[in-house]
């Protein structure tokens, strides 16, 4: 024994990626200007990708992908109009109520069928009709992948049916496609094909692309021309951004094949764990989440979250009721995982019989 502790495992969130020794040179050497003049040509680069890469006319480079949410919102629909959204998605749980704050909307939250809206669930709940007492319906918000569900991929095929349901109802449909690459790898499918039949999709960089910050929002030419607008106002017009513009070149030319990596990893990290006696949601694990039942070990998230600490593994609260999560990412090697299997089972312990189980309460709602 050498004396010193093994390090942490940090499992929480691929947010934590730092930008690696490539990417630091990419950004030092950006060509750069002002880009709220549309003068920056890294910018504007990454811009003219983004938008071929999510089969959308146009693309603006922005701060974050909530900001990218929270534009969506202002440029599909006006106060007072009502968005129908998957009830456990970021958008709704995760942005501090921005759908009111920001665009005065009021929220119809939907149940998703592994995070899915359907069609049909669209169709029942849009109010679509000229009426004096009922708000107008005036945008559908997706998401892919699915953080709260498990980051699992939406299908192809629902999200095609979904936009031409909107379509016909006269419905604009916004991705928030943050791990769209993800999703697009896991499936194998280019990424144009989840997102290219959505008004608006969001892509953020910051996430397993591996970028230190940054977001793209793509959509038609008209409409983007609105959202840089709405970027303004919202403080999002920058000024060299092709400092971190250089980042999302560079990821979108080596971080994305190399997804399938990650999502590699989280499948060992959920097999083994399975093998050890861990209650792995082993029907969600599709990318680079993996989510834990700890309640089935007879612990609450909190405290499974502090014995898995304890042990030098990081895990995050999971949207899923009785769940914490594990996510994967270019940090992330095989001798981590490695570790991660030894120390996971062990903080956990044994699965209990169900009387001895805590009540599945959520990591962020409830006491
Ligand atoms: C992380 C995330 C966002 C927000 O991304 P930021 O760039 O951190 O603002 C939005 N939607 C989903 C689904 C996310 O996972």
């Amino acid at each position: 024994m050498s004396g010193t502790p093994a390090p942490v495992i940090d499992l929480r969130s691929d947010t934590m990626t730092r930008p690696t020794a490539a990417m630091r040179r990419a950004i030092a050497e950006a060509e750069v200007g002002d880009e709220q003049f549309g003068e920056d040509p890294t910018v504007c680069e990454l811009e003219r990708r983004g938008a071929e890469l999510l089969g959308q006319e146009a693309a603006i480079f922005l701060p974050t992908a909530t900001m990218g949410n929270q534009i969506a919102l202002r440029i599909h629909a006006r106060p007072g109009d009502e968005v129908i959204a998957e009830q456990d998605a970021h958008i709704v749980i995760s942005e501090q109520g921005g759908i009111a704050a920001n665009a005065g909307l009021q929220l119809r939250a939907l149940p998703g069928e592994r995070g899915m809206l359907t069609a049909e669930a669209v169709r029942e709940a849009a109010f679509c009709r000229d009426d004096n007492h009922v708000p107008r319906t005036g945008l559908v918000t997706i998401e892919c992948t699915h953080n709260g569900a498990g980051g699992v991929a939406l299908p192809p095929t629902g999200i095609k049916e979904l936009a031409e349901t909107c379509r016909e109802l006269g419905l604009p449909l916004h991705l928030d496609g943050s791990r769209l690459m993800n999703a697009a790898v896991a499936l194998g499918v280019p990424a144009a094909e989840l997102a290219g039949s959505c008004d608006t999709v969001v892509l953020c960089l910051s996430k397993g692309l591996g970028c230190p910050l940054g977001a793209l929002l793509a959509g038609d030419a008209g409409t983007m021309r609105a959202a840089r607008r709405e970027k303004h106002r919202f403080g999002g017009a920058m000024r060299q951004a092709g400092i971190v513009a250089a980042a999302g070149l560079y990821a979108l030319d080596h971080h994305v094949e190399r997804l399938a990596d990650d999502h590699a990893r989280a499948r060992r990290l959920a097999d083994g764990l399975a093998a050890a006696g861990v209650a792995v949601i082993a029907d969600r694990v599709e990318t680079n989440f993996v989510l834990i039942d700890v309640t089935a070990h007879g612990l609450t998230p909190a405290d499974a979250r502090e014995r898995v600490a304890a042990a030098g593994v990081l895990l995050s609260p999971a949207v899923m009721p009785g769940a914490l999560r594990a996510v994967t990412y270019l940090d992330v090697g095989d001798d981590h995982i490695d570790a991660a299997l030894e120390r996971i089972p062990a903080a956990l312990g044994p699965q209990v019989d169900p009387a001895q189980r805590p009540p599945r309460r959520s990591a962020l709602r409830g006491y």
